[in-house]
């Protein structure tokens, strides 16, 4: 029996420079992850800063042609559009994700983004649950994507917890409900990922909430990596160190083969990890 491997979206919180995306890009090669996180827009609760905007999509091509695939939320349909074509013509057989945040929802951006994520089969469509808990807008939010002609091979959830209000024992930065995720995966029948990063909100609660997010059927995990995360522009506290996401990773497969062995009562189960330890 193989241990099916979970889908790895990973890099900054934001593109700062030329030099941080050529670290990523190496170091995400090495690892082999799906999707490299590489944002130019970002959603700020305070201003700040913004991202690098247009000006970064010459990075996402040169990461492209260097054979990692970008992920990239848009904030308007326009950035969506202007990524994914700058993305697909840089390359034959490359993919690209677009992906919505959970604070630019709303009806107009699910389905004009599904629009245009939908005219390139190389292109999947991302979409993050709302802040705020309530399963049916939600839901919803699968329904307005679906309803911009996404296929539902090509949409993916994720989960990325809900703002908290009242009780928070474990002081995440946003709660996750592990069973209304394990619900919509199943009442949708999409992938559903998870957010540490989002969800955790410091370095060790990033590990933390990974290792109990492990324990749900989760398809993969969005998490940020910075080459140097103490000089992040953005979210400086709960970005990980490629040395710490490495870690993470053994920690997290040697669990699940050792949970394979006790659940199915063999000793032949396989998991390579997809870099030297
Ligand atoms: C992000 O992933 O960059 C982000 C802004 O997160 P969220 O939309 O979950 O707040
Ligand atoms: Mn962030």
């Amino acid at each position: 029996m193989k241990i099916p491997k979970k889908m790895l979206i990973v890099g900054p919180c934001a593109v700062e420079s030329r030099d941080q995306v050529l670290e990523t890009v190496k170091q995400a090669k090495k690892i082999g992850v799906e999707y490299v996180r590489l944002s130019l827009w970002k959603p700020r609760t305070k201003p700040g800063f913004e991202g690098i905007g247009e000006e970064g999509i010459k990075l996402l091509v040169e990461a492209a042609k260097m054979g990692v695939n970008p992920a990239v939320e848009p904030m308007i349909p326009e950035h969506a559009k202007l990524a994914m074509d700058a993305v697909m013509t840089a390359t034959k057989n490359g993919k690209c994700m677009l992906w919505i945040g959970a604070r630019n929802q709303n009806h107009y951006i699910q389905r004009e983004v599904s629009r245009i994520a939908a005219r390139n089969p190389r292109t999947v469509l991302m979409v993050k649950n709302q802040i705020w808990h309530n399963e049916k807008h939600w839901e919803g939010i699968v329904e307005h994507c679906l309803s911009g002609g996404i296929k539902k091979s090509h949409l993916i959830l994720c989960h990325r917890g809900f703002a908290p209000i009242g009780d928070n024992p474990q002081g995440y930065r946003n709660v996750p409900d592990y069973n209304m995720a394990m619900r919509m995966k199943e009442k949708t029948g999409l992938a559903m990922i998870f957010d540490p990063s989002h969800t955790g909100g410091s370095i060790e609660k990033v590990i933390k909430i990974t290792h109990e997010a492990n324990e749900h059927e989760f398809d993969g995990f969005l998490v940020e990596v910075h080459p140097n995360p103490k000089k992040a522009l953005s979210d400086a506290i709960q970005q990980l160190a490629w040395s710490q996401f490495r870690r993470l990773l053994k920690s997290l497969y040697k669990k699940r083969v050792k949970r394979a062995k006790l659940v199915h009562g063999f000793g032949g189960a396989t998991m390579h990890l997809p870099f030297k330890t």
